[in-house]
Parts: structure tokens; C-alpha cells; sequence
């Protein structure tokens, strides 16, 4: 091997160490689950407490490649567990709580988790599931003594009871960076959620990508609001990309309302945001009912699924901040695309460039992307040929943990399950999810560019498009609409919005409208659940 250059061995633990050395003194700020109230911690006192969990860990017998669970909302304490747990060369397997029993009981098994870390409110799911856990052999409750929950179950600590005694020096280990550091399970919609193992070396190259200008772009002059859960697929790089850019760290805990998350970015001007679309739609409208700007507020990142045009133009001009589109996944780390204007789109007017600004994005170096028909033949970049989208990199998955087969084709090509086109400036638009697609006598309808158009009705706050089987054309539309608050937006209304980029034959057989609908466990309306509910639903034509 060639020395001209060192080959240093990467361990994740370095976000932290630099995190400890050169940005010591900005700050993780959580809204505690407990009570709401405030806690505010350093990184550099945060680093002293993950080498102490780091010795706890050990004395508790883990050792290389073990996966340890956490269970917990975006805190401190989550955090450095996070890192003791991998820099120490374990797995840490982030279990999003909002799973279902079966789903949990079964990603826990199968991941064969030693130990589970825990927040306090979620630890009633434990004593109904724990007699079905039999590799667990301990738990950890992100708590103190004073606040822990009473129980029969054997092996329980409290977090800070563990760090109490335990040396604030550690060594922590040399390994292969291919090595894995973490693991996530997608929310399989059907069948069994599968594990994506994430490397150090997949994570540090995803989580620079994340940082760089052409992405997020932080600094160490920036506050980031992490809304978006440690637990959905690595708070999308936020975990990492804090620490070694020094940016400040917002976790708002379980303060998802509108109220709440526009009290903790202006009290703490946040200029930085990330999170899925129902909680900037929540912010919006708050915002709206109670005339309230947002002051310091640059960008927000939006993904998970995709974002109606109106939240775009509500936060450029009511707010003066860009809401930029990210498109990625569990199984990529999970960011693939972000949308920020080239040279040539800023060039062009305001209009024009608008309609690319809306769209999922460009790669980032590091990923590359291709549209294919169904027999594989790859599609022209021309903004207008669909197919299925693939997907190929350094911090894409290649075997889900566990499985025998590779999820990739021969060349290396992971299908996304998303339907999409590439235009000729490389901005991805996904057209649907393929599953969500409906198709009505032989022809697709995009559920997605129906709720968009709904969405910019004034007086809708959310959509949803989903396929409800019709004997003659196999599927037919159905919108399920949320009003907004003290609003009765009418269905003549709405099909007039629709028809602004409808077909009369491609329009909803009828508007439902609902005080709410199903909300998944990352947060996006959950479309299968709607499926399911409306299987046998009678359109009433409108
Ligand atoms: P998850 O693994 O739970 O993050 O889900 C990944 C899926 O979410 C993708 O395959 C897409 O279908 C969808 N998704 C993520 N970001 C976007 C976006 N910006 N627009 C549309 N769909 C998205």
C-alpha cells in the first residue's frame, strides 16, 4: 500500500473528539420530554459524559459489533449514547417508538440487541413486550434515579446512575471504517421492516456531503432546529454534521405543535431547520392564525415526502426563508438529492427557475441516480420520462442486515421503489411513490401533483390522493382533504385548483373532507393506512 499519504483508521467518535477540542463551548440545547422545561449542555461537556457511558458500557461486558437499542425523542442524553455506543465499536439500532408492537418486538429480535436504552414515557411499550425480548439483558432509562419508572423487570439503571464513579478517559479502539456503527430499520410498509447497517466510513463521507455548501452547508455560526428524529434515518446526517461543524443543536423534545416549535426557533434564533412536511405545515399554520414571522429563520430542510409548492412560497414571502427539498431514504443514509439553485437556474427568470426549484433536487457527489423503463433501458434526462429511479454510492445500502441476497442489481443499482424524471440541468422530480400511483384505466395519476394542487387552495391545510379500486377502471382517485382551522373549503372548489393541472377524466371521483388524517411512525401521512380504511369506499361523483 502506498504511503505517500497517512491511511488514519475513522472512527465516528472524531465528530465529537473535534467537536470537544475546537468547538467546545457551542451548544445542544433540549426541550426535556419530561416537563418542557430547558436544558442546555457544551460539547465539550458532552464529550465527558460519553467516555464515562463509554466505561459503563464496558463494565457492562459489550464489546465490538454489538447492537445496543435506543428508544429515544431528539435529546442530549440520546445523543451521547449515541456516540459512546459507536465509538466504542458498537452498534447503536435507533428504534423509532411510534412502530407498531409487532414491529418493535420484531426488529429488536432480530437485530439481537443487548441492551435497550429508553426514555421514561415509552418504557410502559417494555413492560407489555419484555417476556418476548430474550436476547435483552439489560436496560438503561434516559432519566435519573429520582424520575425512574417502578418495575419487576430485572437489569433496569438509570442513565446517570451509570455515569456516576466511571473514569472520564477513554481509549477508544482502532477498527476497520468499514465497520458498522449503526442501524435503522426502514418502516416497511408491508411485510417485515428490514435493517440497513450504516459503516463509519458510509456515515463520515454521507455526513460531509451533508454539511457541504451544495447541501445543508452548516457552520459553526449556525443553530440547527433538528426536528427530524435521531431515530429517522440518522436525524438525516444532523447528528454527525453538529459536532463537526460546531454548529449549535436544537432538540425540541416532544414539542412538535406549531406553537412550540415557533417558540423554540425565535427564543433561540434557529436560522437552521429540518424535519418532514406535516410539522412545517403545522408551523405555517400557526403562523398564519396568529400573525406571527419568523425572524431568524434562512432555511429549512424538507423531505420524508414531498412538499406543495404553497409552503414554499409561504416561507420565501411571508417569512424570508428558502424551504429546501431533499429527497433520500433509509437505505441511502439517507440523503440523495437536495435542491439549491445552480448558476444556470439563478440566471434565469424568476418564473422559469421556480419550477426547478420545486422539484427533489440534484445528486450530491457521492450518489448518482438513473430513471429506467420497466425492461431496465435507462430514460432520457429530459424533465418529462418517468421510471423507476435506482440509485448507486458510497452510503447507499448494498444487504440489508441479515439478508442473504444483495438488494442490488448486478451493476450495483438500488431500486428506490420511487417513480421520478431527471431534467437536463440533473434536478430529480419524483412523480410518486410507485405504489402510490393510481392507475386509472391504463393510465397513472399522480397522487402526488394532486395534493400539491390541493395544497394551494387557501383554505386546505393537508391532502392526501390515494386509489380506491372501481370496478370499470380498475382504480379511481379519491383526495381526502383537511380544512384548515374555522375553514369550509368546498369540493367544486377544490376540483377547480385540481383542474389547473388536471385532465376532467383524471380528477377525484369525490373529496372527502376529515378533522384529520392517519400520521405514520417517521411523521408523513400514512397512505397505506388510508388505503385500508377507504377500501370499499362509493365514490358520491363530484
Ligand atoms: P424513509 O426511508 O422512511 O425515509 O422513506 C423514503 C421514501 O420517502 C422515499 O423512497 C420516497 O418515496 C419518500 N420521500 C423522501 N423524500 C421525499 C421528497 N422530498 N419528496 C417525495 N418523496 C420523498
Amino acid at each position: 500500500m502506498s504511503t505517500h499519504m497517512q491511511n488514519q483508521t475513522f472512527n465516528l467518535i472524531s465528530c465529537m473528539q473535534f467537536a470537544d477540542k475546537y468547538h467546545p463551548r457551542s451548544k445542544v440545547i433540549t426541550q426535556l420530554v419530561e416537563d418542557n422545561s430547558i436544558h442546555e449542555i457544551t460539547y465539550g461537556e458532552m464529550y465527558v459524559r460519553i467516555k464515562k457511558l463509554a466505561n459503563a458500557l464496558q463494565g457492562m461486558g459489550i464489546k465490538l459489533g454489538d447492537r445496543i437499542g435506543t428508544v429515544g425523542l431528539n435529546t442530549y442524553r440520546h445523543l451521547e449514547s449515541w456516540y459512546a455506543i459507536q465509538g466504542q465499536g458498537a452498534i447503536s439500532h435507533t428504534i423509532n417508538p411510534r412502530l407498531s408492537m409487532q414491529q418493535f418486538e420484531y426488529i429488536i429480535n432480530h437485530a439481537e440487541d443487548r441492551i435497550i436504552f429508553i426514555d421514561p414515557i415509552f418504557w410502559p411499550i417494555i413492560e407489555g413486550i419484555h417476556g418476548k425480548l430474550p436476547k435483552v439483558e439489560a436496560y438503561v432509562i434516559y432519566t435519573d434515579d429520582a424520575h425512574m419508572p417502578k418495575t419487576e423487570i430485572p437489569n433496569v439503571h438509570s442513565y446517570e446512575s451509570l455515569l456516576e464513579g466511571q473514569s472520564d478517559e477513554f481509549d477508544w479502539p482502532e477498527f476497520d471504517e468499514n465497520s458498522g456503527s449503526s442501524l435503522c430499520y426502514t418502516s416497511g410498509t408491508t411485510g417485515n421492516p428490514k435493517g440497513v447497517m450504516y459503516t463509519h466510513k458510509s456515515n463520515r463521507l454521507h455526513a460531509y456531503a451533508a454539511t457541504s455548501p451544495e447541501c445543508i452547508g452548516m457552520t459553526s455560526r449556525d443553530t440547527l432546529l433538528v426536528v427530524v428524529p435521531l431515530f429517522h434515518a440518522n436525524s438525516w446526517s444532523t447528528a454527525y454534521s453538529g459536532p463537526m461543524t460546531g454548529a449549535n443543536l436544537i432538540f425540541p423534545g416532544k414539542a412538535m405543535d406549531g406553537e412550540s416549535i415557533y417558540n423554540i426557533i425565535e427564543n433561540y434564533q434557529a436560522n437552521l431547520a429540518a424535519g418532514v412536511p406535516t410539522v412545517w405545515t403545522a408551523l405555517l399554520d400557526y403562523c398564519e392564525r396568529n400573525n406571527k414571522i419568523l425572524h431568524s429563520m434562512k432555511e429549512l430542510l424538507v423531505g420524508g415526502s414531498a412538499a406543495p409548492p404553497a409552503m414554499f412560497r409561504t416561507f420565501r414571502d411571508v417569512h424570508g426563508a428558502d424551504l429546501l427539498h431533499g429527497w433520500g431514504m433509509t437505505e441511502m443514509s439517507p440523503i440523495g438529492t437536495l435542491n439549491r439553485a445552480t448558476a444556470e437556474i439563478e440566471a434565469m427568470p424568476a418564473e422559469e427557475a421556480e419550477k426547478y426549484r420545486l422539484k427533489q433536487g440534484r445528486p450530491l457527489f457521492g450518489v448518482d441516480l438513473k430513471v429506467v423503463d420497466e425492461e431496465g433501458n435507462e430514460l432520457p434526462r429530459d424533465g418529462e420520462s418517468a421510471g423507476k429511479l435506482l440509485v448507486k454510492g458510497n452510503w447507499v445500502v448494498h444487504t440489508y442486515f441479515g439478508a442473504e441476497a444483495p438488494a442490488v442489481d448486478a451493476d450495483g443499482w438500488f431500486d428506490t421503489g420511487d417513480v421520478a424524471n431527471i431534467d437536463r440541468y440533473g434536478y430529480m422530480e419524483i412523480v410518486d411513490r410507485s405504489k402510490d400511483l393510481i392507475k386509472s384505466g391504463g393510465e397513472w395519476i399522480s397522487s402526488v401533483d394532486m395534493e400539491n394542487l390541493a395544497m394551494g387552495h387557501p383554505e386546505v391545510l393537508m391532502a392526501a390522493a390515494i386509489a380506491i379500486p372501481d370496478e370499470k377502471w380498475a382504480e379511481r382517485p379519491l383526495l381526502i382533504v383537511v380544512p384548515k382551522e374555522g375553514k369550509n373549503p368546498t369540493k367544486e372548489g377544490i376540483q377547480e385548483e385540481l383542474s389547473k393541472g388536471f385532465a376532467k377524466w383524471q380528477l377525484p371521483d369525490d373529496i372527502i373532507f376529515v378533522p384529520e388524517v392517519p400520521i405514520g411512525p417517521t411523521g408523513k401521512i400514512s397512505k397505506l393506512t388510508l388505503r385500508k380504511q377507504y377500501a370499499d369506499y362509493k365514490a358520491e361523483s363530484v
